[in-house]
């Protein structure tokens, strides 16, 4: 898959730029563009690494930890993980947080996937390959403290947020999160049950039965509001919008797309 990639080093604030990029459905999935402001203290590095643990936490979906080695990431960065032997490699958000000695990633098993597929057969003591971190989807120091950040994820979306919340207690956040059933709200003890809500779109579990663009409309916002947006392209897109309705800034939404 890298053949086509291309990489960017963009300054300044680029953040915006890249939201858009993806969101307006250009050619995001070759594009690797890393910030010289947000990966200065985090160089770009390519190293083997051995598992340790894999957890899973529905039959499809699981976390695999990893030997850290030297990698130094800001949370909500992404790496690009394979196994050893293989040729093929994709992205994935890191999910432990920065402080952790370990590296975590979050994730679901795709039909007829091919990475996702070997990874949820790894055993530990498997050797992956791993490249980064990559990406500016990430908490500005200056916001972490003075905003409310609001994160909205569908499904493996979660796991910036993840770490994010890990990385940085204290920050004022509410995460919503789409799911299908609630076996899918992974880890929520993770998380102040106060500041996490779960859409569950296919069954009912005293939360907000529905997809997260049904719960939005409803939820109240203000202009110190951040918002962070990471998942499928379709639930970015619709958010997006149902917040640029609501009166929500562009420069106050930022997004990761997964596929
Ligand atoms: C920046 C970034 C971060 C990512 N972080 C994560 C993460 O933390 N956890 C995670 O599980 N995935 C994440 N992904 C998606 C991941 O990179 C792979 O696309 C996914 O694991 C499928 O790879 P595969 O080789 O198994 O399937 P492939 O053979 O590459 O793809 C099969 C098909 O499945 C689609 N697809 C990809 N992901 C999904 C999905 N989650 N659900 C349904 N269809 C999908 C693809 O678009 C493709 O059409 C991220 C992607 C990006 C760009």
């Amino acid at each position: 898959m890298h053949e086509n990639i291309t990489l960017l080093n963009l300054s300044g604030s680029n953040k915006r730029i890249i939201s858009l990029f993806k969101l307006f459905r250009l050619n995001w999935k070759y594009l690797i563009v890393y910030t010289e402001k947000k990966v200065s203290d985090s160089a770009v590095s390519a190293d083997i690494y051995k598992i340790r643990q894999i957890r899973f936490l529905t039959e499809s979906t699981f976390v695999l930890r990893f030997d850290r080695g030297n990698m130094q990431f800001k949370a909500g960065q992404h790496i690009i993980v394979g196994l050893k032997e293989e040729l093929n490699q994709r992205e994935y958000s890191v999910y432990s947080g920065e402080q952790d000695d370990y590296l975590e990633i979050l994730v679901r098993e795709v039909f007829n996937g091919s990475v996702s597929l070997q990874l949820k057969q790894c055993k530990p003591g498997q050797l992956l390959h791993v490249n980064g971190p990559f990406g500016s989807f990430g908490i500005e120091p200056f916001d972490m403290f003075s905003k409310k950040l609001v994160f909205i994820a569908s499904g493996t979306g979660i796991a910036p947020f993840h770490s994010f919340v890990r990385s940085y207690p204290g920050i004022d956040y509410t995460l919503i999160h789409g799911v299908h059933y609630n076996s899918e709200a992974y880890e929520r003890n993770d998380y102040d049950p106060l500041r996490y809500i779960s859409c569950t779109s296919k069954e009912n579990n005293g939360g907000h039965k529905g997809r997260v663009t049904r719960f939005l409309p409803g939820f109240p916002v203000n202009q110190d509001m951040l918002f962070y947006l990471c998942g499928n392209n379709s639930m970015i897109y619709e958010v997006y919008h149902i917040l640029r309705d609501k009166g929500i800034q562009d420069e106050n939404i930022i997004s990761e797309v997964y596929f």
